[in-house]
């Protein structure tokens, strides 16, 4: 059976680390914190803000929510997002997705200053990690890279030996999850193949999942890959979140993977709840810190900024 990639573990390490960057903040007396907006009441996204706020709280991260009724306009929004560009005491902004269908979400990503923009959404921070120079690395595909490196250092491989040689295949390929594993796999060295709805209407996946020595699942969809879609040797990384009613009529979340049937069979597996998510939550606060110290070196009204990359590619 699976290895489990143990998501929660991976997280605990990441966040004693970043405790002592807090710290180091502090006493430097340098302002920072995150903004949440979220529009609406979408399930997942306040299930997500819920748990931001627990950690930015446990980090002792400064955390200004904001939420906003379903029926906000788009200008109202961008109004609030040039209020929080301009506040020092914000480092970072994340505008929980999906937004409701009558704003355009790339109207709104242009609004916030690249400096604040950890989830790299800003076509100019977007840019710089497909050109392999991010300035922030997106909370998920990070989470998705560090968890595979930890994991390979666990089971004794070479990482660049073993990215050199494998074939990552990744299902789903939206801009804040999908594309950005694609670039990280780029910049890893891999062969990368992506792979979306379209190429599973027309041929299914299958074809392409079952030749996949790291297969990253980011379709939104319980359940999509099941036992016949892997192979023996495959690294699993799922980050689906999907609410499912059980039969006792209480939610809880599954996979895009169907754990149960896939884990007897594959090398190695990240669970849900437990795997990806817990690691991504870290990283947006890593971020939240990141974005602190670009501001000090490039202040409001700084048009110089240059791009500066992080510290490593995750
Ligand atoms: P999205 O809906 O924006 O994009 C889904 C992508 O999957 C699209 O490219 C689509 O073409 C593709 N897809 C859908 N059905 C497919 C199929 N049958 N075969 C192949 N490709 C298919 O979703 P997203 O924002 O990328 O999120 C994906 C999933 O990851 C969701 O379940 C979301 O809740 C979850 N998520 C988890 C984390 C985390 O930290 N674990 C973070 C963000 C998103």
């Amino acid at each position: 059976s699976a290895q489990v990639i143990d998501g929660r573990a991976c997280a605990r390490v990441l966040k004693e680390s970043l405790s002592a960057d807090v710290s180091c903040l502090r006493e430097e007396g340098a302002a920072f914190g995150l903004a949440t907006i979220l529009v609406g009441d979408d399930y997942g996204s306040a299930a997500y803000e819920r748990r931001l706020r627990r950690l930015a709280d446990g980090l002792g991260v400064p955390y200004q929510p904001h939420p906003l009724p379903t029926g906000t306009s788009q200008d109202e929004l961008i109004a609030l997002v040039e209020v929080l560009n301009d506040d020092p005491a914000v480092s970072g902004i994340l505008i929980l997705r999906p937004l409701p269908a009558h704003i355009d979400e790339a109207a709104v990503f242009q609004a916030i200053d690249p400096r604040n923009d950890i989830e790299a959404v800003h076509p100019e921070n977007a840019g710089l990690l497909a050109l392999g120079v991010p300035r922030f690395v997106p909370s998920t595909a990070a989470s998705v890279f560090h968890l595979l490196d930890t994991w390979l250092d666990l089971a004794g491989e070479d990482r660049a030996d073993f990215y050199h040689r494998s074939l990552i295949v990744v299902v789903g390929r939206s801009n804040n999850v999908g594309k950005p594993a694609i670039s990280l796999g780029y910049e890893r060295q891999a062969t990368v193949e992506s792979i979306d709805e379209w190429a599973d209407r027309t041929t299914g996946i299958g074809r392409h999942t079952r030749r996949a020595d790291v297969l990253i699942v980011a379709a939104g969809k319980a359940g999509l890959i099941k036992a016949e879609h892997v192979s023996e040797n495959a690294v699993v990384i799922d980050v689906g979140i999907n609410p499912q009613t059980g039969p006792d009529g209480r939610v809880h979340m599954v996979g895009d993977v169907d754990y149960a049937s896939v884990a007897p069979r594959v090398r190695a597996i990240t669970p849900v709840p437990g795997g990806v998510g817990p690691v991504t939550d870290v990283w947006l606060m890593r971020n939240t810190v990141l974005a602190a110290r670009l501001l000090a070196q490039h202040p409001a009204g700084d048009t110089s900024a240059l791009p500066e990359p992080t510290d490593s590619l995750v």
